[in-house]
């Protein structure tokens, strides 16, 4: 078994560590792209909970009011700015109510430990409770994200872990001998001081890795998406193409190629200027999604050019899209009116990704031929 001084050692080195960690994450902070937010409140967090701890070890020489009342509910503060980090990173607003809510939760908590008088492991429940509940909460708010990565599922897992060894600690509290406190050694004091330990260890590590995952999305999202239209990048686009056919071979699955262009676009940059171009280029990928369905996407294959990748859409309903397609209204009614040319093939057997696409540009080739505005489809290679 532990001795009392150990207990005590763990618990200073946890107060250490966490002081590192926000460090770290300041640091991550200022290097990181701003767009990635709640940096700062993870950083903050544990530096509110070790101005706790260090009010904490000053019971006897201070008043109560500080190193129990304010403690206590410094403790909670840093744990709920821990939770506030993570609503910032995932864009998700923190309601007033909420805020308020929490607010006076760390009043009730001073007022508590100012006028209860009643045994030690009653205020231990009243505390972990709370911040038990804090961690749940938090760990819920990790898992209910629409993505999940290995650092999202790590950082739940941590927090619903240390949760469980603080609400163990909070309903066992009450029955403990009444002289026990945070530095008694007994196998629960062990647990809690180790868990606490290692939670805020890999918590702090478990943010990192988020915020990291976080950067590398969105590094990614600027590689194969088109900075004007949001269209995958042509580079994307082959990719994606590449990947498409083999499955559409594999699986003896059709898949369909649309090749677009813009209308007499020049004229539109001549007589309104290049940023409603830009803005007509942008519009037209924003009408072009309101037609295509998941599984198609849409590349921007170089100025006014784009690329449809239509898998398991054979010739017939290819047709039938592009159609669609080239009479479907702009986006937003107020910009010039702007045709597009289409030109349609269908993988055969023998075709490569460079083939459909050039079977498909023929077929807009000759779209534009015959007047523009229209659909053509190349139903052989020929
Ligand atoms: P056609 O019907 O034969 O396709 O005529 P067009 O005018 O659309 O074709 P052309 O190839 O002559 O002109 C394409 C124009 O698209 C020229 C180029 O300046 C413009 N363009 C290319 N990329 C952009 C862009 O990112 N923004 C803007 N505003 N214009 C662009
Ligand atoms: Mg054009
Ligand atoms: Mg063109």
């Amino acid at each position: 078994m532990l001795d009392m001084l150990q207990l005590r050692t763990i618990s200073g080195v946890t107060g250490v560590m966490g002081c590192l960690m926000a460090l770290v994450m300041f640091f991550q902070r200022r290097s990181y792209p701003p767009s990635i937010h709640g940096l700062g409140h993870w950083a903050a967090a544990p530096l509110v909970a070790f101005a706790s701890a260090v009010l904490f070890t000053l019971r006897g020489k201070l008043p109560d009011l500080l190193s129990l009342g304010l403690a206590n509910a410094l403790m909670f503060a840093g744990a709920v700015l821990f939770v506030a980090g993570s609503y910032r990173f995932f864009e998700r607003p923190l309601s007033a109510r909420a805020g308020l809510l929490l607010g006076l939760t760390g009043l009730a908590i001073i007022a508590f430990m100012h006028f209860f008088t009643g045994p030690y492991g009653y205020r231990v429940l009243f505390m972990g409770l709370l911040l038990g509940g804090v961690g749940v909460w938090h760990a819920r708010l990790i898992w209910s994200q629409p993505v999940q990565s290995f650092a999202t599922r790590f950082t739940g897992v941590v927090l619903l872990l240390s949760s469980i060894i603080i609400l163990a600690r909070a309903v066992t509290a009450p029955f403990m001998a009444p002289q026990e406190g945070l530095f008694t050694p007994s196998p629960m004091q062990v647990v809690y001081l180790l868990g606490l330990a290692f939670g805020t260890l890999l918590t702090s590590i478990g943010t990192v890795l988020m915020a990291a995952e976080h950067l590398r999305q969105e590094l990614e999202r600027l590689i194969t998406h088109d900075s004007l239209t949001g269209a995958l990048t042509r580079r994307a686009l082959f990719t994606t193409g590449e990947a498409e056919l083999s499955r559409a071979r594999r699986q003896g699955r059709p898949l369909s190629v649309l090749m677009l262009d813009l209308d007499h676009f020049k004229q539109i940059n001549d007589e309104h200027g290049h940023l409603v171009g830009d803005r007509v280029l942008a519009d037209f990928v924003e009408r072009a999604h309101a037609v295509l369905r998941r599984p198609a996407v849409l590349g921007r294959y170089g100025g006014e050019e784009f690329v449809a990748l239509l898998p398991d859409t054979d010739a017939e309903q290819a047709l039938a899209v592009a159609e669609r397609l080239r009479a479907s209204p702009a986006a937003d009614a107020a910009l010039p009116r702007c045709h597009v040319s289409i030109g349609v093939a269908t993988a055969q057997f023998e075709d490569t990704l460079d083939s459909l696409i050039n079977r498909a540009d023929a077929g807009l080739y000759q779209a534009k031929a015959r007047g523009r505005n229209q659909v053509v489809q190349r139903l052989a290679a020929s």
